[in-house]
């Protein structure tokens, strides 16, 4: 459990030194408490001492790192419940499943489809994370084989999923530098898979039966083995989504430390849309890591794109930069088109205009990263706000025409914009969908 501010200050040196950037021992221990501090900003704790705070003073959730180097993902460190508290910060991880039964240059074909999962939305690149080897054939040798082929091969940080010691073990022999995920401990393996996470120093998922065994078995592997992702093993969605929610709610408000790591879960369903909308509902309810078999581009990007939206920070609106922007090779005749620095709605013009292969100039106003309307109404896209940008951004250099299209939802900046500008203002349509039609009928 977690100490108080109090219980913290008598373990201090009680110097009143200020090294620690605080005015006193007894405020740096109520930060402390309050995890906005960390225990090294003192220099003057004693070993004991360190032993009792170090607890106290580490994250709610713990960082939990598998794979190494560019392959490196990470997990958990989270510190609140609602991600309006502050933000989440690690992405939950996906990982697609290979089975050990694929063989030659059906696994190959394997891999190279699970490496080329990623793909571009809203300027970002997004893929996922992992390639979980599962040993379905039984077979220790299998398991080890394909494990190394997915190592050498994948590009990708692994999950190594097998209830057999003697399996895992092969498999680790041949790609723990890696850093592997070891899936799982359970009560009928625990000692010898955790002897396996400390020889091979590989994180190890602690697969219980519901919250209690879970606790019970993360309490006795957290004490020899600290990198540890807890799988509840609850399978029915409604169930699980609660306790997924006690787990969150008892590490980060009661510090209770064997729920104090993060979480995985399978994703479940009859088809490939079913698996990936039970998977969105577990990353929803902080699930950091979601094992799949969906290995089709267009399933899961829907899955990519949610954990997308639940990982960005609500308080900063993803933007671009301000500017101009040549869509195709846009020269000195080609249509300009204006809309805000908002990424979803630059990226949605930007994709619209690019899929008509008519060249096109794009003007990003900076509007602090909103939408057309909500800049519109913030005064932030206004006649006069967009007449400033044209003369500043250098579209009056790259075109020898004056014509600038606006989003019909503004259709009520014309007057003001070409009295300001001097450009002649075309409405455009309200929806980026209707771009196509209509460039196709003005710029063909
Ligand atoms: S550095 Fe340590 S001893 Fe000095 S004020 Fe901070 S907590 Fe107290």
């Amino acid at each position: 459990m977690a100490l108080t501010g109090l219980e913290i200050f008598k373990l201090l040196p009680k110097k009143n030194c200020k090294e620690c950037g605080q005015p006193t021992c007894l405020a740096f221990a109520m930060a402390l408490a309050s995890a906005k501090t960390t225990l090294e900003k003192c220099p003057y704790v004693s070993e004991e001492a360190k032993e009792t705070l170090g607890g106290a003073a580490a994250p709610p959730i713990r960082l939990v790192s598998v794979g190494t180097g560019d392959k490196k993902r990470d997990m958990g460190d989270e510190v609140v419940l609602f991600r309006h508290d502050k933000a989440f910060y690690h992405p939950a991880c996906i990982a697609v499943e290979i089975p050990d039964t694929l063989k030659g240059a059906d696994l190959d074909a394997r891999i190279a489809r699970v490496s080329g999962l990623g793909m571009e939305r809203v300027g970002q690149k997004v893929n996922i994370d992992l390639a979980a080897v599962s040993n379905q054939s039984g077979n220790a040798l299998d398991f080890a084989e394909c494990a190394a082929r997915v190592d050498a091969a994948s590009g990708l940080a692994m999950v190594l999923i097998s209830s057999d010691p003697v399996a895992m073990g092969m498999a680790l022999d041949r790609c723990a530098a890696s850093k592997p995920l070891i899936y799982a401990a359970t009560e009928a393996n625990a000692d010898a898979m955790t002897e396996l996470a400390k020889k091979y120093g590989c994180p190890l998922a602690v697969k219980g039966n519901g919250l209690e065994s879970t606790a019970l078995l993360a309490e006795k592997i957290g004490a020899t083995c600290k990198e540890l992702v807890l799988d509840l093993g609850t399978e029915d969605l409604s169930q699980l989504l609660a306790e997924l929610t006690q787990v969150r709610r008892l590490a980060i408000k009661k510090k209770f430390r064997p729920f104090g790591y993060p979480v995985m879960t399978f994703a479940r369903g009859e088809t490939e849309m079913d698996q990936i909308v039970d998977a969105s509902a577990k990353m929803s309810k902080y699930a950091s890591l979601i094992v799949t078999s969906v290995n089709d581009r267009a399933m899961l990007l829907p899955l990519m794109a949610w954990r997308m939206n639940l990982y960005t920070d609500p308080q900063k609106p993803s933007q671009v930069e301000p500017g101009v922007y040549a869509v195709g090779a846009a020269g000195p005749n080609s249509p300009v088109f204006v809309t805000t620095n908002f990424s979803l709605t630059y990226y949605t013009v930007e994709g619209e205009i690019s899929a008509t292969r008519i060249p096109a100039y794009i003007i990003a106003c900076p509007t602090d990263g909103t939408s057309v309307l909500t800049a519109w109404a913030a005064g932030k896209f206004t006649g006069d706000k967009i007449a400033e940008f044209l003369k500043s951004c250098g579209v009056e250099e790259k075109v020898t025409h004056r014509n600038l299209v606006i989003p019909g939802y503004v259709a009520v900046l014309k007057g003001a914009l070409e009295e300001k500008s001097g450009w002649k203002i075309l409405v455009g349509p309200q929806e980026a969908s209707g771009l196509s039609s209509y460039m196709k009928s003005n710029f063909l």
